[in-house]
């Protein structure tokens, strides 16, 4: 594996830094946290920021150029995302990266032209229906109905968890079309647009008091069948397709590097404010700051797969699952370094050097763990496609 840029992309990761400056960095305000939990405030900002990004195909940098992406190489995509990361950008719209490449993989000409500009436009945004109350590691037992009618089906059920789902224009979902036929070939694939009678979203909200994901409810919900995507019962198939060619989780790595370097800085402070922290949380710490490394080295792994030509399978687990565990673990650290001062909501004194408070950052990552495959459902991966070791 090298470590270093070739010098094509040295080149390349000049050029994407320099736009990063001008067109992110140059109107951040004074004192402005990048790395905040809650993302960036100045929504004008963001959006001018990702119009920008649209313009030139690196809101879908995979993408062919005809429809609004870049045509780039795992490795352009890979230092690209490293250096949005690096400057706490944002990079792509609500759930873009999860439907775009669906759409661009298995939908029609026509499904194409009608949702993609649009999506990359940000003149519409999407949630996605996947988990219900009674289906969510074990997805293909999902129970949410359609049936046909006509030229339409008819949808009844109920989604959970549904991220963004109070902001979504349209909904991708599965929803089980044979109920006759084995769990996983009685699913089909519908985009389904959600200003229309019969569908109900309620908020949920989580531990640190945000609304983030939701319920949604749909009653008799009627959707033409010309927006399935791929075969009717096939859809399972194309829900779980390799959606998104960056894997590498390289934005956690950053994330995770840029947390631990506040916390030395902010404990240098401490020493030289007289209130030292204590050796022993020292040592969690530098533990951490070990950590973030092995993170970042695994991000490397998945990209060298990519980069051959592979398909990271129990590799992107292991990054998946190591980077969210190390997230829970650094505000674990943080809540012992900053002790009493770190329980504000917002931080106060030399803590607010830390940025997000030590107390809602634990709360924060705490679904890390959850979303996008659990732990266990990863060491499962981990286990039996990684190690040979039989399904229990
Ligand atoms: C922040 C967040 C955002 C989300 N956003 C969305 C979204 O936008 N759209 C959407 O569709 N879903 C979303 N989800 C749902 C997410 O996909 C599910 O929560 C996740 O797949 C786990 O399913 P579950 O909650 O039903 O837990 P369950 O599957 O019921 O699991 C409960 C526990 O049992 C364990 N377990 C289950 N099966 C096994 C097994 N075979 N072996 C070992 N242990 C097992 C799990 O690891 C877990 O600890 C989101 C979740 C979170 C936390």
């Amino acid at each position: 594996m090298r470590f270093q840029d070739t010098p094509e992309l040295a080149k390349w990761r000049t050029q994407v830094r320099s736009f990063v400056d001008t067109n992110w960095r140059a109107h951040a305000k004074p004192n402005e946290d990048e790395d905040s939990m809650e993302g960036p405030t100045d929504e004008s900002r963001t959006k001018v920021w990702l119009d920008k990004l649209a313009e030139n195909g690196w809101l879908a940098p995979a993408w062919p150029k005809q429809y609004g992406g870049a045509d780039m190489s795992v490795l352009e995509q890979f230092v690209l995302n490293q250096e949005l990361h690096e400057a706490g950008a944002p990079t792509s719209r609500q759930m873009l990266n999860l439907v775009g490449p669906t759409i661009m993989l298995h939908g029609t000409d026509e499904q194409k032209a009608e949702h993609l500009p649009p999506m990359l436009r940000g003149e519409v945004a999407w949630c996605q229906g996947f988990s219900e109350p009674g289906s969510g590691s074990d997805l293909a037992s999902l129970q949410t109905r359609a049936t046909r009618d006509g030229d339409d089906y008819v949808v009844n059920g109920q989604k959970i968890w549904t991220s963004g789902a109070h902001r979504a224009d349209w909904i991708f979902m599965m929803a089980r079309t044979d109920p006759d036929a084995p769990k996983h070939r009685g699913i089909s694939y519908l985009l389904v647009n959600m200003k229309q009678p019969g569908i109900t979203v309620r908020p949920l909200i989580n531990m640190a008091n945000g609304h983030v994901f939701n319920e949604v409810f749909f009653e008799d919900v009627r959707v033409p069948i010309r927006n399935r995507i791929g075969e009717e019962n096939r859809g399972w198939y194309v829900g779980t397709t390799t959606l998104d060619f960056e894997r590498s989780n390289i934005a956690r790595a950053i994330a995770a590097r840029k947390n631990v370097e506040k916390l030395a800085k902010y404990s240098r402070a401490r020493d030289a404010a007289g209130e030292p922290v204590t050796r022993s949380y020292k040592l969690e710490i530098a533990d951490r700051a070990v950590e973030t490394s092995v993170c970042e080295l695994l991000s490397f792994v998945v990209i060298s797969i990519q980069a051959r030509g592979g398909v990271p399978n129990m590799e992107a687990s292991m990054c998946k699952m190591y980077g969210s565990e190390l997230s829970q673990r650094i505000a674990l650290t943080k809540m012992h370094v900053t002790g009493m001062k770190g329980q504000y909501r917002r931080s106060d004194g030399l803590e607010q050097t830390l940025g997000t408070s030590s107390a809602m950052e634990y709360l924060q990552v705490v679904p890390a763990t959850i979303a996008a495959g659990t732990s266990e459902i990863q060491r499962n991966i981990i286990a039996t496609r990684g190690l040979g070791l039989p399904r229990g």
